[in-house]
């Protein structure tokens, strides 16, 4: 039994099921440090009857015309409208961002539901009429069956939209593992589509762990894994999905650089780095991390312009209306960034403003860690190598463009880069040369809108397929393609039966 009286459960065939396993993970209030709830970790026998459910109840939601799956999708997105307040509240009290920003995750989420409720008109296959003499061609989009969705802590709300959306809309079962750190809103999530309509056992909750996740990469039922989260994980499980013959894509970590030309508008530039850097304490995978200015009097202005900005962040409670950003989602989290800043100044990084030191509105015993500024960090310190993900600033200098390019570029992570400017061949030429899998010109954190997709490249993302637009759509079907003939009847003077042929059918 837990000690905690709130113990968060799983979500199976359309109702809260209480954990049988006995173990359980401690879910805190970020803002003020104390365990708030314990949420149950799934055995592997309990997830692999959440997927022997799924399996049940696929066929017939399957069956469905897609139109009628749109609607139940249609009347889902209602509901999270209708509920959003309750939803961020909910959302920022496990995570820690503010509630306005748990309100934009929400709704990113949304859209991407938004989206796929255009399901009938996104599953149209091909068509070729008279491909040869009787012959036409068509292509038909099917689902898997029973898919899942294993999803990080930093957007409770939006990543596991991004993914079962889609994939319901689809024709499939669901089986989403979110993060223990704070499951309570995919649960709601999953509540809401059975108010919506959903049928019992397509869309289940399975809360835990590495053990969780292990009996979704062993199981034979499941035939497709979306991840999200950092590296370390994506690529171990984008390798034990194969293992199966699973389809999975895995996105990882981050590290996106923003470039800063010599005549880019240095307030828009400031305000734009001031809410990518430290927005939600710097735990998005989007957020930016490193900042490259091209020219030593860029880098100057620069530095100059961001260290009061970064001094002045208000750092408080997420329900603080004023707050900039709240706190970080764990002690161990606090503990690494804080760990990072020291590792920067061993590492010969000029601390402008050192977090450490900064002060914080938020009550104490929270996991709160105020702005650090960095200047002249270079290719061969840790800091910048790494990912941090909390709210620290890198500034890398450079001389040329070409310079700035060769950065993110030659980084092993490739999700994001921006570019700030007023000339448009320097940014058409940036976009087209950069190595990431995602382009912001004057715009800080280019997360793509819902039909469009969204991806990394090299250690920011595993598989060949992106999250949310049409990709989604061929992530969770797959085509099928009929050849057909239809003969005149024997019995009609012209029939074309002309004997068996032992040649390879060509379109000769
Ligand atoms: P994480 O890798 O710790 O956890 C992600 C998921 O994997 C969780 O559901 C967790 O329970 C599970 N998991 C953790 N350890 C595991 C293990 N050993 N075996 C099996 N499963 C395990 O990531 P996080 O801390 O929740 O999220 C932050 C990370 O996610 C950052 O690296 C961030 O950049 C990344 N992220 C990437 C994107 C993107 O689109 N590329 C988006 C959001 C977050």
């Amino acid at each position: 039994m837990s000690s905690i009286s709130t113990v968060i459960p799983h979500f199976v065939g359309g109702t809260r099921v209480e954990g049988t396993s006995e173990r359980f993970s401690d879910v805190f209030d970020p803002s003020t440090g104390q365990v708030q709830a314990q949420v149950a970790l799934a055995s592997k026998a309990e997830v692999d009857a959440a997927i022997a459910d799924a399996a049940k109840a696929q066929p017939a939601w399957a069956a469905r015309n897609p139109q009628k799956r749109a609607r139940v999708l249609n009347r889902f997105v209602g509901l999270i409208n209708e509920h959003m307040q309750e939803l961020a509240e909910l959302l920022s009290s496990e995570h820690g961002k503010t509630v306005p920003d748990a309100k934009g995750d929400i709704q990113r989420g949304l859209e991407v539901a938004e989206f796929a409720t255009g399901v009938p008109h996104l599953l149209k296959g091909e068509f070729s009429d008279a491909a040869g003499t009787g012959i036409d061609v068509f292509s038909m989009r099917q689902p898997l069956g029973v898919v899942a969705g294993i999803t990080p802590f930093n957007f409770p709300a939006m990543i596991p939209l991004w993914k079962l959306a889609p994939a319901i809309a689809c024709g499939n079962a669901f089986i989403l593992k979110p993060s223990e750190r704070d499951p309570s809103v995919p649960l709601r999530l999953a509540e809401l589509a059975l108010e919506a309509g959903l049928p019992a056992g397509i869309l289940n909750v399975v809360n835990g762990d590495k053990e969780a996740v292990d009996a979704i990469l062993d199981s034979e039922t499941i035939k497709a894994v979306g991840f999200v989260g950092s590296t370390p994980i994506a690529q171990y499980i984008y390798e034990r999905a194969a293992q199966t013959g699973k389809r999975a894509q895995c996105f990882g970590g981050a590290k996106n650089h923003a470039i800063v030309m010599p005549d880019a508008d240095m307030d828009d530039v400031v305000d734009a780095l001031i809410g990518a850097g430290y927005g939600s304490a710097g735990e998005r995978c989007m957020a930016i991390s490193v900042v490259v200015p091209v020219g030593q009097e860029t880098a100057d202005r620069l530095v100059a312009a961001l260290k009061p900005r970064v001094e002045a962040l208000k750092i408080s409670s997420p329900t603080d209306p004023d707050a900039d950003y709240g706190p970080l989602v764990t002690a161990d989290a606090k503990k690494r960034v804080e760990n990072y800043i020291q590792i920067g100044i061993d590492e010969g990084a000029t601390a402008v403003v050192d977090g450490r030191q900064g002060r914080v509105a938020g009550e104490d015993g929270g996991f709160y860690v105020a702005g650090t500024l960095f200047d002249h960090v270079t290719r061969d310190m840790r800091i910048y190598g790494e990912e941090i993900f909390g709210p620290v600033l890198s500034v890398s200098r450079v001389d040329t463009l070409d310079e700035a390019i060769a950065l993110p570029s030659e980084h092993d992570y490739g999700n994001g880069v921006a570019i700030f400017t007023r000339d448009g061949h320097t940014a058409r030429e940036f976009a087209r040369r950069v190595d990431t899998g995602m382009v912001g010109v004057n715009v800080p954190i280019p997360v793509p809108i819902a039909y469009h997709t969204f991806g990394g490249w090299k250690k920011s993302g595993f598989g060949d397929l992106n999250q949310h637009g049409p990709d989604s759509i061929r992530f969770y079907t797959r085509t099928k393609t009929v050849t057909q003939r239809w003969p005149k009847p024997a019995s009609d003077s012209d029939s074309t039966a002309g004997g068996a042929s032992f040649v390879i059918p060509t379109m000769d």
